[in-house]
């Protein structure tokens, strides 16, 4: 399995650093550390960043002069999307599906919302339960019946070249663990679209670490989630030329902390954001890595990482913070002392 045969952009801030949790792992009773893939770089990091190296080189490539790409109002692949194009020199357009029926002012134009236009891209709406992969290709093929060249990115960036970036994301990972001495039991993180987790699995046991990836759920039902997984690894899998590496009983997911949908916020995943903020200063975000967090908190209490060592893979979304800021009751905060 060889990464450098596929075209790459050498965009993100890598290796990203693997710093151990030393009050969060004293709060939960088990060894915690967090690898910090919000901090990749481009218009303040996350996961997207390590799909779009690879995804944005092929556009190159291809001579593309546009992207399109589509996701929630919030999306923060779209606005990792958004930073490439600008830095590549290309157009971008963002399909936005109102996924939660938020009237809020900020939820619908601060956050990566703000992020997306100051970054030079266009952005359109679109109620929530559209087709937006149909939406998306209606809108290409406008833009190419004008004479410009389109590369479309699916949601999330969720397909096998995307998942290359976390391929390399397990090397990475288990490459610093071994240089530390530092032995894995369980990797942990929030998974949505599939590709992150997909892409973690394939080099998981590409490279035979026997180290357990647990995706949490932000969106789908466990079942669906772990066959969407399952079907991107396979095919990940073969691209990289090892077809059959990954096993199903290689991807798992627990989709017990979604709270009731996409994109809307739990108190489970606010307790998660106010205890890596306060405990840590790490900052997560309602839509994924606290839902991710929250399900990491859950398990420790209950005894599931018992005498384990857990890394916690933060795929970043702060960003989407201030577009959520009516999620939180800070008035607390404010003292006369
Ligand atoms: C997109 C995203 C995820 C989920 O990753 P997938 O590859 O879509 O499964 C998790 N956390 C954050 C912050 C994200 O933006």
């Amino acid at each position: 399995m060889h990464l450098a045969r596929f075209p790459r952009l050498h965009l993100a801030h890598l290796p990203t650093p693997l710093e151990p949790m030393k009050r969060l792992s004293k709060e939960l009773g088990c060894e915690i550390w967090i690898k910090r893939d919000d901090c990749t770089g481009m218009s303040t990091g996350g996961n997207k960043t390590r799909k779009l190296e690879f995804l944005m080189a092929e556009a190159e490539a291809q001579g593309a002069d546009m992207v399109m790409t589509q996701g929630a109002t919030q999306t923060n692949h779209g606005r990792q999307t958004a930073a490439f194009a600008a830095k590549l020199g290309f157009d971008c357009h963002i399909l936005l599906e109102d996924r939660t029926g938020y009237q809020d002012g900020n939820y619908n134009t601060n956050g990566n919302v703000l992020l997306d236009h100051l970054h030079g891209a266009t952005t359109e709406k679109f109620p929530g339960g559209h087709n937006m992969v149909e939406e998306m290709e209606k809108a290409a093929e406008k833009k190419r019946a004008e004479g410009r060249n389109v590369y479309v990115i699916p949601g999330g960036g969720s397909n096998p070249t995307g998942a290359l970036g976390y391929v390399n994301a397990a090397f990475e990972l288990l490459s610093q663990a071994n240089d530390r001495g530092l032995r894995i039991d369980r990797l942990v993180h929030a998974t949505g679209s599939s590709g992150t987790q997909a892409g973690l699995v394939t080099g998981m046991c590409a490279m035979n670490s026997l180290v357990p990836v647990l995706g949490i759920g932000t969106r789908a039902p466990q079942p669906k989630q772990e066959q969407m997984v399952y079907d991107l690894a396979c095919k990940t899998a073969e691209k990289l030329g090892c077809a059959g590496v990954v096993k199903r009983e290689d991807v798992m997911a627990n989709t017990d902390y979604v709270g009731e949908g996409y994109g809307l916020p739990t108190e489970s995943g606010i307790e998660a954001i106010r205890m890596f903020a306060e405990l840590e200063g790490i900052l997560l975000d309602p839509c994924y890595s606290a839902k991710g967090a929250a399900g990491l908190i859950d398990l420790a209490r209950k005894g599931e990482f018992k005498d384990q060592r857990v890394v916690f893979l933060h795929t970043g979304g702060a960003a989407a913070l201030s577009g959520y800021d009516f999620a939180f009751d800070n008035a607390n905060r404010w003292v006369n002392l």
